[in-house]
């Protein structure tokens, strides 16, 4: 992923991570390859499994409150 274009965003510099827009962004992102990496595990009763899918679940709560 490309960082780059935060960094030179005054938005994001003035909020001091990423401005509303960009957060969106990178959070869908970060959804995208959370999900990715929980299809990749064939074994849906391991504990693998449900530790990502727990991971996520979270995830979504800590983005949820901060939107
Ligand atoms: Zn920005």
């Amino acid at each position: 992923m490309d960082y780059s274009k935060y960094l030179h965003c005054n938005a994001c510099k003035e909020s001091g991570l990423y401005c509303q827009k960009h957060r969106t962004e990178v959070e869908s992102t970060l959804r995208k390859r959370e999900i990715k990496k929980i299809l990749q595990i064939r074994d849906s009763s391991s504990a693998q499994y449900n530790h990502a899918i727990k991971g996520l679940l979270e995830s979504y709560d800590i983005w949820k409150m901060f939107s």
